[in-house]
């Protein structure tokens, strides 16, 4: 019984060496996921811009189209003015020539805040690609890192297993079973029992169920947590 008593504390240390790596593994995606966030941020960032620069572009030619069509009125004007000798038409081709050229100053100054709209905007767009590119760098050399780490992690994972399997061969049926039943709820399914008290709960173990456990010839569970008990510390050497 000791034996077995034994052989599950070592079942225990495996399988806690192999909830560790398991953990270690899982703890990796975690820190992909921001970066990963990070760059769809950035990409849809990097739409928008892409949207908000092709409307741009749309109003700037636009407003070309209406400067040149304006510029073609004036030159008109000009040159319909030489040829005028009445006073009343001479004055209003010039109206006409004033307004059109007030006009185009105007339209003027809007196309060139346009042109710095659109600079700004292309710029923005260039920091943003760049920022993306970076992100995309540093997750490809994360996943590679990772890949690196996680495949150690699954040969340690498969030498432990090999272990485990070893071990639970030598463990009687019947009290495996009963381990791997409670360590579904407990990840100490087997603790010491000292001083007649259970140190998974720490509740005292009825006198005569810690008497059998110290005896050492059946496999007892605290009657309060269910936990496998096993003897160690002064108790076990001084029986
Ligand atoms: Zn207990």
């Amino acid at each position: 019984m000791e034996k077995q008593m034994q052989l599950l504390r070592e079942l225990q240390e495996i399988d806690a060496g192999l909830d560790q790596i398991r953990d270690t593994q899982e703890s990796f995606a975690p820190g992909l996921d921001t970066i990963k966030e990070d760059i769809a941020l950035l990409e849809s960032a990097g739409q928008e811009y892409q949207q908000e620069l092709a409307a741009k572009e749309v109003e700037r030619r636009d407003l070309r189209d209406v400067v040149e069509r304006l510029k073609g009125l004036i030159a008109q004007s000009k040159e319909k003015i030489t040829q005028i000798s009445n006073n009343k038409e001479y004055f209003a081709v010039l109206k006409e020539l004033e307004h059109n050229q007030k006009l185009v100053e105007k339209q003027e100054v809007e196309l060139l805040g346009l042109v710095e709209e659109i600079d700004s905007i292309k710029k923005q767009m260039a920091d943003n690609d760049h920022d993306l590119e970076e992100k995309k760098t540093e997750l490809a050399g994360k996943e590679k890192e990772i890949a690196k780490q996680v495949a150690a992690l699954e040969r340690k994972i498969k030498a432990g297993e090999k272990g485990r399997l070893k071990k639970t061969k030598e463990i009687n049926e019947v009290f495996l079973r009963r381990y791997q039943r409670i360590r579904r709820r407990f990840k100490d399914a087997v603790v010491v029992a000292e001083n007649g008290t259970c140190k998974g709960c720490n509740v005292n173990v009825p006198p005569q169920v810690y008497n059998n456990l110290l005896k050492g010839q059946e496999l007892l569970s605290c009657p309060n947590c269910q936990r496998i008990m096993v003897t160690g510390g002064k108790d076990k050497d001084g029986k």
